[in-house]
């Protein structure tokens, strides 16, 4: 079946170089990077050797320019990628708390990705598409939401598959539209990707083996649970439990790492692997790209995987 495609937005970020003091100092920053999730998600799909698609929307400018032109280079098919005359590109600003944790300021709720529409060259990629990447987060741009409804009901009625990744806000969940729209999602799900309390909160359900039990009888093919430090564990009726224990490494960045986790995920087992090997890559990926400063920075292609497999000494028979 045809490429994985996704829809949704791109923004580059841009960091501090402070702690503690935020941008209320002068400083000198870091990036612009390309950065936003379904960007991260496509790319490392593309990195890993998938065919890779996004739907989209930039401004006339070099924040879209910088994003467009590394997702070509890197083999993500960037003709559904709107150019937005008189919008410009969204941005992230990072800055980094005494305790390392981290505040956004996001330009995107008037940038160019607020005019993601069903174009020509949209309607032509979800055509050929085999399989649709979900973001809960996506849903909040009105646009995009729309497309992505759209791409799922001709992809999955022409026997393709869809993944989710339910980070969704709770706030969200607790009003009946968002509450929905995950179980109209869950519906169609053929692989779930939460992480942290992301199952239990999509299933509504306490204690994690209810969730998993409740989202394999809703027919959802393979729930992958990301843990960060603590790795990732697969559940399926065909496979049962996989756990797969993290990589150690010292986390720079954290962010990125589970888009790129959820694409070496998917591509690897689109390209047959078996869950266990599916999950290595897919930690493997994730534990590279919070290795790195920037989003995409960290994106990995199959030979630096491979690589860092053997070096970990992680190879499986
Ligand atoms: P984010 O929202 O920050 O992109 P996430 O919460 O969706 O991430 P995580 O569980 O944080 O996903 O990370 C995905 C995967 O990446 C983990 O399952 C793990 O394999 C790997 N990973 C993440 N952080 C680390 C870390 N500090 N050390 C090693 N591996 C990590």
């Amino acid at each position: 079946l045809g490429p994985t495609v996704t829809v949704g937005e791109i923004l580059v970020e841009i960091m501090a170089t402070t702690i503690g003091t935020g941008f209320l100092a002068a400083q000198p920053l870091l990036g612009p990077f390309p950065s936003g999730a379904p960007a991260i998600f496509i790319d490392q799909v593309a990195r890993i050797g998938g065919a890779a698609g996004i739907v989209a929307a930039v401004g006339d400018d070099d924040f879209g320019t910088l994003n467009v032109e590394r997702l070509r280079a890197d083999g993500v098919d960037v003709s559904a990628i709107a150019t937005i005359a008189g919008k410009p590109t969204g941005s992230a600003f990072v800055r980094y708390r005494n305790d390392g944790a981290r505040d956004f300021v996001f330009n995107i709720a008037h940038s160019a990705a607020g005019e993601t529409r069903m174009t020509a060259a949209a309607h032509k990629l979800i055509a050929r598409a085999g399989h649709v990447h979900v973001m809960g987060s996506a849903f909040a741009i009105p646009g995009i939401a729309e497309i992505l409804v759209e791409a799922v009901g001709s992809v999955k009625a022409r026997g393709g598959s869809v993944s989710f990744d339910p980070n969704i806000r709770k706030e969200l969940v607790q009003d009946g539209a968002g509450r929905r729209l995950i179980d109209d999602m869950l519906a169609v799900t053929d692989l779930l990707l939460p992480s942290g309390d992301e199952l239990l909160v999509a299933a509504g359900l306490a204690t994690e083996e209810a969730a998993v039990q409740h989202l394999l009888g809703l027919g959802i093919g393979e729930i992958v649970l990301k843990r960060g430090s603590d790795g990732s564990t697969h559940f399926s009726r065909a496979f049962g439990r996989v756990d797969c224990p993290a990589f150690t490494v010292d986390e720079i960045d954290p962010t990125g790492a589970g888009d790129c986790f959820g694409a070496a995920y998917l591509t690897s087992r689109r390209a047959g692997l078996p869950p266990a090997r599916a999950l290595l890559y897919a930690n493997a990926a994730g534990a590279r790209t919070v290795m790195k400063q920037g989003p995409m920075e960290g994106v990995s292609n199959k030979a630096a995987l491979d690589d860092f497999i053997a070096a970990a000494g992680r190879e499986l028979k």
